[in-house]
């Protein structure tokens, strides 16, 4: 505990590393689902996804400048970008050390499942919530149960028969009420199959649709909740537009464009270090959506 405490005091004080430790590339931020605690429900930007010739750039540049870590999903489905087999290859042929996305697997049929594990995907999480059809299907508007299930018992059997490294995550919020009494269920079901099962809490972004139940966390009440996305992550929309943070929908604390600067640059700049400073200071009500995150408000 006493770790805990002190790396998470010390985190607000420490150096401004380098680099980011994680570079989000925005694929798209559209999506073929409509579930109900996604912050895409508040979403005001127009629906868009990335040229693949600007990926290029943003990659060449991120190689160039040392950056290890590249995750191709966002406020969207990845599956749904025509490129992303193309997208994956080209960031391992760069040299970025680990590669990974986020999808709801619903379009993960055999034939793409095989050329993402052979593009050489680092890792892939599968949003799945609920151990149910009813659960699942209440919660993840639009999807089916029977393929999402057929999709990953395929996506698991093919990463196996390849014997590919790739890196296969199960993840599931825990904190809603439709899905809490589900959670140890839900790990048993897949923790013999895959590489690592997942409980996570609910995006920082608030929606109305649901109903949070407040678990434990190990440092809630003790110290007041804090966020470290402004010292590890850098979020590239599709339009090139950079926020400190994978929960900024709406980029309210966009900090400038990926093609007018370095990847560098952006990291330390004016911008994102009066972002810091804020944060330093715990004014957190000066900025938009961290008022009413999640992350601040605790366990
Ligand atoms: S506190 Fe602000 S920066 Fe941190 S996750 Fe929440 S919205 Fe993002």
């Amino acid at each position: 505990m006493g770790v805990m405490l002190n790396l998470k005091r010390n985190l607000l004080t420490l150096k401004v590393p380098e680099l980011p430790k994680m570079l989000y590339i925005e694929t798209t931020n559209k999506c073929n689902l409509r579930c109900v605690m996604c912050p895409r429900s508040v979403m005001k930007r127009k629906p868009g996804s990335i040229k693949f010739g600007f990926y290029k750039k943003i990659v060449d540049k991120a190689s160039k400048e040392g950056i290890k870590w590249i995750r191709l999903h966002g406020f969207g489905e990845p599956l749904l970008h025509p490129d992303l087999v193309k997208m994956i290859e080209y960031a391992k042929r760069k040299h970025i050390q680990k590669v990974d996305f986020s999808t709801n697997a619903m379009l993960l049929n055999e034939s793409l499942a095989e050329k993402i594990i052979r593009a050489g995907l680092d890792e892939i999480q599968i949003s799945m919530d609920g151990v149910t059809r009813e659960t699942y299907e209440k919660i993840r508007v639009g999807a089916k149960w029977d393929t999402v299930i057929k999709n990953v018992k395929n996506f698991i059997a093919l990463r196996n028969k390849i014997n590919s490294k790739l890196r296969i995550k199960l993840q599931m919020i825990k904190d809603m009420s439709e899905t809490y009494s589900e959670a140890k269920e839900f790990r048993r079901m897949w923790e013999r199959k895959v590489d690592e099962v997942s409980l996570t809490s609910l995006s920082s972004l608030p929606t109305k649709k649901v109903k949070r139940i407040r678990g434990k966390r190990s440092c809630a009440g003790i110290i007041p909740p804090t966020c470290t996305q402004p010292w590890m992550t850098l979020y590239i929309a599709y339009n090139g537009d950079v926020t400190p943070c994978c929960d900024d929908v709406n980029l309210d604390l966009k900090i400038g464009n990926i093609k007018n600067s370095s990847i560098h640059d952006l990291w330390h700049s004016e911008n994102i270090n009066e972002i810091r400073e804020i944060f330093r200071k715990r004014e957190f009500q000066k900025l938009k959506p961290c008022r009413t995150c999640y992350i601040l408000r605790g366990g």
